[in-house]
């Protein structure tokens, strides 16, 4: 039986916690992911591996290269969307499921919902382990050279004003 994640999600993104029911090529995608975790580890990267599946076929295998790349948003996630995009030749991984090590950060599940993927499989999460919480106060100011933002973006949205 799956376990639904008790974080909500907008209902698109499907969050399978269970391996009770995965198929067996699906628990080999998981374990691909674990094993480029340990690479990366061997490497001295964070321990983190992902993979973008599409029709049981991989599209991209990668693990976290944050310090490899100088490069925060290199979550093994993050590198694992880009890597199947460039597979595919094309920015939507409409139809792809992914494989996480690790339950996917806010900024990974945002650009897993951004690329078009649906269906995410990950082995652990922050309820297993004793995980960080991020504190740090971000200042935001807005409204700045406003109509000229605006303009900018009027190809693509409507504004409100
Ligand atoms: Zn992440």
């Amino acid at each position: 039986m799956n376990v639904r994640d008790t974080v909500p999600l907008p209902p698109f993104l499907n969050v399978i916690r269970s391996s009770s029911r995965l198929s067996y090529m699906q628990e080999q995608f998981m374990l691909m992911a674990i094993e480029k975790a340990r690479e990366g580890v061997k490497e001295g990267q964070e321990p983190f591996g992902s993979c973008v599946v599409k029709d049981g076929k991989v599209l991209s295998l990668t693990n976290s290269t944050i310090t490899q790349d100088n490069d925060p948003t290199a979550h093994a996630e993050m590198n694992a969307i880009r890597e199947a995009c460039k597979t595919i030749r094309f920015p939507d991984l409409t139809g792809c499921e992914i494989y996480a090590t690790f339950k996917p950060c806010e900024m990974c599940m945002e650009a897993i919902k951004r690329a078009g993927i649906s269906t995410v499989y990950y082995g652990a999460g922050p309820g297993d382990v004793k995980y960080p919480t991020l504190l740090m106060e971000l200042n935001i100011r807005s409204g700045i050279a406003l109509d000229e933002c605006l303009e900018l973006v009027s190809v693509k949205y409507s504004s409100l004003k």
